[in-house]
């Protein structure tokens, strides 16, 4: 837990800030305002802490502006942290009843339907086929983005792990892994979550907890410990867990360029660059082409810490901009490894460019043939 006067002293600071990191906000693209930049929201803590402020509904909004995707921070000297700084102011707006109606809609929709999309619960992940193989046994997470939304990415995930000769487990009773609420100031709700996931992920008989969703990796490996629910098992993300077996993978052939795009809880948050890359390359035979803002410089999709539910369309102007900048470096395939960010940047892109999450990647180039957009 960060002190309250360390907190005070860091956002006086970055509020007396010559705003150095302004540019690379993807709020500030969206808004074009100095408001929803990174000193916006630190001159906004100041101000309450110092007493000239209180913050009201224009505060409010500021606050729940932000994506959390920590770009910012790796721009800033003195390592002001804005995107905890505002998670935590989140989670007393929430306390205080204060917080965004959008806010309030999600955490009963993933308190009453275990997941945010309003969507029937018995039918989260039966649908995935699984022929029940010999092998070692893997628990597959598989987060509401891919059960309801990218079913694809889910089932392709599967086959993928069936190929490298492993047995495949889902379990019916997983429920939101309580990142939306979590990132959106509540955690008591969101913990809720995590306390019910560990009591069932503990029960299943498997080697390591596979997910694909780098919002699910961050809470599972994280908040969940942080707040005391310990899993029994190794969590991995999909693009490490390849990234072990690379002389097992399809190879394919790619004869057209391909870029990735790094999720910011997979990046910036959880550190992983290299895995994703050393997959595409594997199957692709060579590396993929770099945008210019790559790994810690990546551009979030616009999606992250509540900004597409509370404001779509500046959430999906950020998503064209990351599209824009991978046809920049005349990419034909968009690969990222994160259903969310898959979801966002596809529904933004044309037949020009191809967006797809890793499993689908390597299961489409890996079966020897180039996936043909024209
Ligand atoms: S986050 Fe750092 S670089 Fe950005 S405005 Fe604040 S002090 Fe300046
Ligand atoms: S975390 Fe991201 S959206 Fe939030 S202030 Fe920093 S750069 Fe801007």
């Amino acid at each position: 837990m960060i002190e309250q006067d360390k907190i005070a002293e860091q956002v006086r600071m970055c509020a007396a800030c010559p705003k150095m990191c302004r540019h690379v906000c993807p709020t500030f693209f969206a808004w074009r305002s100095d408001a929803p930049t990174p000193h916006g929201r630190a001159l906004l803590l100041h101000q309450e802490i110092v007493g000239t402020r209180k913050i009201d509904e224009r505060g409010v909004e500021v606050l729940y502006q932000c994506l959390e995707c920590s770009h910012c921070l790796t721009w800033c000297k003195p390592e002001i942290d804005i995107a905890t700084f505002v998670e935590l102011k989140r989670q007393e707006l929430v306390k205080s009843g204060q917080q965004p109606k959008g806010i309030s809609q999600l955490t009963s929709l993933v308190s009453a339907m275990h997941n945010p999309f309003d969507e029937d619960h018995s039918k989260r992940n039966m649908w995935i086929k699984i022929s029940k193989s010999k092998g070692p046994k893997v628990l597959y997470f598989t987060g509401c983005t891919a059960a309801y939304r990218e079913k694809d990415s889910a089932q392709d995930t599967v086959y993928l792990l069936e190929l490298l000769g492993y047995s495949v487990e889902v379990t019916p009773d997983e429920w939101c892994c309580g990142s939306p609420l979590i990132r959106t100031g509540d955690i008591e709700t969101g913990l809720k979550q995590a306390a019910h996931n560990v009591e069932v992920l503990n029960r299943v008989d498997a080697e390591e907890i596979l997910v694909t969703c780098p919002g699910c990796y961050r809470v599972l490996t994280t908040d969940y410990t942080e707040n005391g629910y310990v899993l029994n098992k190794p969590v991995l993300h999909i693009s490490e867990f390849l990234a072990k077996s690379l002389d097992k993978l399809p190879v394919g052939k790619c004869d057209r360029l391909v870029s990735f795009h790094d999720p910011c809880h997979l990046g910036r948050h959880s550190g992983i660059y290299q895995a994703p890359r050393d997959v595409i390359t594997q199957v692709c035979g060579v590396a993929p082409v770099e945008m210019d803002r790559n790994k810690e410089n990546a551009m979030c999709c616009g999606n992250g810490a509540g900004l597409r539910t509370l404001f779509p369309e500046y959430a999906k102007k950020i998503g064209a901009e990351r599209i824009r900048q991978a046809k920049n470096v005349d990419a034909k395939y968009l690969v990222t490894s994160c259903p969310f960010c898959k979801e966002m940047l596809d529904a933004q892109s044309d037949e020009l460019l191809t967006v797809l999450d890793l499993p689908e990647f390597v299961m489409q180039f890996g079966k020897g043939r180039d996936v043909k957009t024209d």
